[in-house]
């Protein structure tokens, strides 16, 4: 009865204007909240065993009677894989008619996952993408272009889906090359740009040499960000840029930044987010279970992200909890003689250095026993290598006392190697940020849960 009422609340919050939205779930007690979670948790549950054969096969397999678990937690080591999806055939996890579907690849296996949706599922998304934009000021009077990916994306589509509802004048680019769209974009004077990060990265270095017009704010999602190429951005235009945490496979979003910038709210009225093997500081995959998905819900999806749920309230006076932002793929965490590498390590290595690009990769690799980190970054005038060299030694002295310490001892080598800009994502739309060349050939990558 609660839940229903709760559910009624939702309904009829989600389907007023933004700024009612807002108000009345904000009125909605998180008691009252949870006990629909739980409900959803649980019809989800139900649903997925009587219909998806995938899941009614792993459930009897493992001697799971969904009538008996309540929580997440309570499925013990069962877990939903990218690999399952690809192995299976995303038809092995459908429970109702599917009306489209999308694609991911993802950065460990050019094998597309493919997933199904409805299109009530999409305006669902599309609302509560609406209610978040006109959190962060967007209103009809805006001028939005975007360029997302079109190609078997779903970015692009829920966005459409929300800028629909908040009315607002739209010119879908796509993905172009970011001159192109600077000088085509600029014709329609858009107030809010959409775009995956590391493209608008690319479009604020055109604008910084060709001069920015007056932005609200940009928007990316797709990839991480480092804070230094952020600030680059904001710098540039003058305006915030925000991002967006979401994977193809929860169709969009999973959560999206506030004004303050720290973190992801969760989307918990449609997910149930969980980190089960937290280290000491609360890190740790995140995994998450599909509430509200009719076609093809996902029960414990792991998403490869490395991040901790953060509960405490922020400073922009939301009350739903977040995630922190996300440290890297657990794909390319990395255990060498440098120490347990990730991304962040990386990104935390080049900040503050100007004189490079945005993109980087780092090769680990062996010459002999030794463990070699090759640091690939992009830099306009390569004549600075010596120099950019010795900053990144400072860095790491400075940052990263024990890596540094690891160095000293010689368990292994670090090399920087300057390409010229824009050369190592190739063509590719997302880039492998770490990669260890010396599992590469035989063994499995190391899976943290
Ligand atoms: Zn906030």
């Amino acid at each position: 009865m609660l839940t229903s009422l709760v559910e009624l609340a939702e309904l009829l919050a989600l389907r007023t204007s933004p700024q009612r939205a807002v108000e009345l779930l904000g009125f909605i007690p998180a008691p009252a909240l949870e006990a629909m979670r739980a409900a959803r948790f649980r019809r989800t549950l139900r649903i997925a065993a009587e219909r998806s054969t995938f899941y009614r096969d792993q459930f009897r397999h493992r001697g799971i009677d969904v009538r008996r678990i309540d929580h997440p937690s309570q499925l013990g080591d069962f877990y939903t894989t990218g690999e399952d999806l690809r192995s299976h055939g995303a038809e092995a996890f459908l429970v109702g008619r599917a009306d489209t579907a999308f694609e991911t690849t993802g950065t460990t296996s050019p094998v597309p996952k493919r997933v199904f949706f409805s299109r009530r599922e999409i305006a669902d998304m599309g609302r509560l993408s609406a209610l978040w934009l006109h959190v962060l000021g967007l209103r009809p009077d805006d001028r939005v272009i975007s360029a997302f990916d079109c190609s078997f994306w779903v970015s692009p589509y829920v966005l459409r889906s929300g800028l629909d509802l908040l009315g607002c004048f739209h010119v879908e680019a796509g993905k172009i090359d970011a001159g192109e769209f600077y000088e085509r974009a600029k014709q329609y004077r858009p107030t809010v740009i959409f775009g995956e990060p590391s493209w608008v990265v690319r479009l604020s270095e055109i604008a910084k040499v060709r001069g920015p017009w007056p932005l609200k704010f940009l928007f990316a999602g797709g990839e991480n960000i480092s804070e230094a190429a952020r600030r680059a951005v904001e710098d540039t235009w003058g305006a915030p840029l925000y991002l967006n945490y979401g994977q193809t496979e929860s169709f969009g979003a999973l959560g999206a930044e506030c004004r303050v910038k720290d973190g992801y709210h969760r989307n918990d009225l449609y997910f149930f987010f969980e980190v089960p093997l937290a280290d000491a500081d609360g890190y740790g995959e995140v995994v998450y279970t599909t509430l509200s998905h009719r076609v093809m819900p996902l029960i414990r999806y792991r998403s490869s992200d490395l991040t901790q749920l953060v509960d405490g309230q922020c400073p922009c006076g939301i009350s739903m909890g977040r995630l922190a932002k996300i440290r890297g793929r657990c794909d390319e965490m990395v255990v060498c003689g440098m120490g347990n590498v990730g991304p962040w390590v990386f990104d935390e290595v080049l900040r503050g250095i100007t004189s490079i690009g945005g993109d980087w990769q780092a090769v680990i690799g062996h010459d002999g026993a030794r463990d070699t980190v090759v640091l690939h970054v992009e830099m306009e005038d390569t004549s600075g290598q010596r120099v950019l060299e010795a900053r990144i030694m400072t860095n790491l002295r400075e940052r990263f006392g024990d890596f540094w310490r690891n160095r000293e001892m010689q368990l292994y080598q670090l090399r920087v190697v300057v390409h010229p800009i824009g050369t190592l994502r190739g063509h590719g739309r997302k880039l492998r940020r770490v990669i260890d060349e010396r599992q590469m050939s035989s063994h499995p990558s190391v899976q943290p849960v």
